[in-house]
């Protein structure tokens, strides 16, 4: 068994490559619900769905948001009745959010609501949210606090951030299922995320953190940055403006407490002393995960060096 821990670009992409190697019962996925939000009524939880209909086979790519194919009639009917949606939802992902959220006004928990939705599109793997309890990601600007939407919308590159907190993190339980996962995996994966805004909220749940520390030596986690940037995303401006060295140091810094083998790109070679003296194993990989192809090799170098054999699935 393996847990994943993940948001929802860089990991989902790794993902696709695990479930092509092992039993998708064996994988189980903790998922990021700092940028759970609502939109036009509905709880739409970004990271968890893209999670499921990655395993599901049906995510569109291009975005790593929504589902592929997706028609957008529902919005487009509401944008004539004079209704500007925050997030342009599809038709069917529209149904999930819907589901889901009359199930949590059922009284269901998140997790309950989401195996039923994985039951319904034949997910075998465990998805679980990170917490039941609300956890928001909160970018304090020089002027308002503002969520995670809010600041790529308005454009992260030109927003000067003094500080990124996890509002509820303090008091959310990890979810059910969730320290089992963890305690009882072979290896625990960070995938290629976010390291503030999508690992940071998981990390945030103290007793995660604590699991994760007390089971260093099985963590591996896989840098989202090569050299000086993020493959994509804003989690260069976002590390620096905490502090951290924008660089798979930086990502080693942010990591130090909870892993023991960070995977850099072949050409950060460099970075290796200076991620080792953190007491971290480094181990160079190409980390460009453009197609299944590759997906699937730095999956099989992932599970080899958490001891599976791995080659007959390949
Ligand atoms: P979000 O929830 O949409 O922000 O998604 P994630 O946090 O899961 O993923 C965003 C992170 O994934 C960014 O920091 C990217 O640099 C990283 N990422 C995206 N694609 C790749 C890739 O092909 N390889 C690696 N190593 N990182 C990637």
């Amino acid at each position: 068994m393996i847990a994943v821990l993940s948001g929802g670009t860089g990991t989902p992409k790794l993902l696709q490559g695990m479930m092509r190697l092992m039993p998708s019962e064996e994988i189980s996925v903790i998922v990021n619900t700092g940028d759970d939000t609502k939109v036009s009524g509905l709880h739409v939880s970004p990271d968890l769905d893209t999670v499921v209909y990655t395993l599901a086979g049906i995510v569109n790519e291009r975005t790593w948001w929504g589902i592929k194919g997706d028609t957008f009639e529902t919005y487009k009917a509401m944008k004539r009745l004079g209704w500007k949606e925050l997030l342009k939802i599809g038709d069917k992902d529209r149904a999930t959010n819907i589901i889901r959220t009359m199930m949590l006004d059922e009284g269901k928990s998140l997790s309950e609501a989401t195996a039923e939705i994985c039951r319904a599109m034949g997910v075998r793997s465990k998805v679980m949210p990170m917490s039941d309890d609300p956890v928001q990601t909160v970018i304090h600007t020089d002027s308002s606090p503002i969520g995670l939407q809010e600041y790529l919308v308005r454009g992260a590159g030109s927003i000067r951030v003094q500080a990124v907190s996890f509002k509820g993190s303090g008091k959310a339980k990890p979810a059910p299922g969730v320290l089992k996962a963890l305690n009882e995996s072979e290896a625990i994966i960070i995938g290629p995320s976010n390291p503030i805004t999508s690992i940071g909220p998981i990390l945030a749940i103290k007793k995660i953190k604590r699991t994760l520390s007390k089971r260093k030596s099985k963590v591996i986690a896989v840098s989202p940055l090569i050299g000086n940037s993020p493959v994509s995303g804003p989690a260069g401006a976002l590390m620096r403006a905490l502090g951290y060295e924008v660089s798979p140091r930086g990502v080693a810094e942010v990591y130090r407490e909870v892993i023991g083998t960070l995977l850099i790109h072949p050409s950060d070679g460099t970075f290796r002393e200076r991620i080792e003296e953190l007491g971290i194993r480094v181990v160079l990989e190409e980390l460009l995960l453009p197609d299944l192809r590759s997906r699937i090799k730095l999956a099989s170098t992932i599970l080899r060096l958490a001891g599976f054999k791995v080659g007959g699935r390949l």
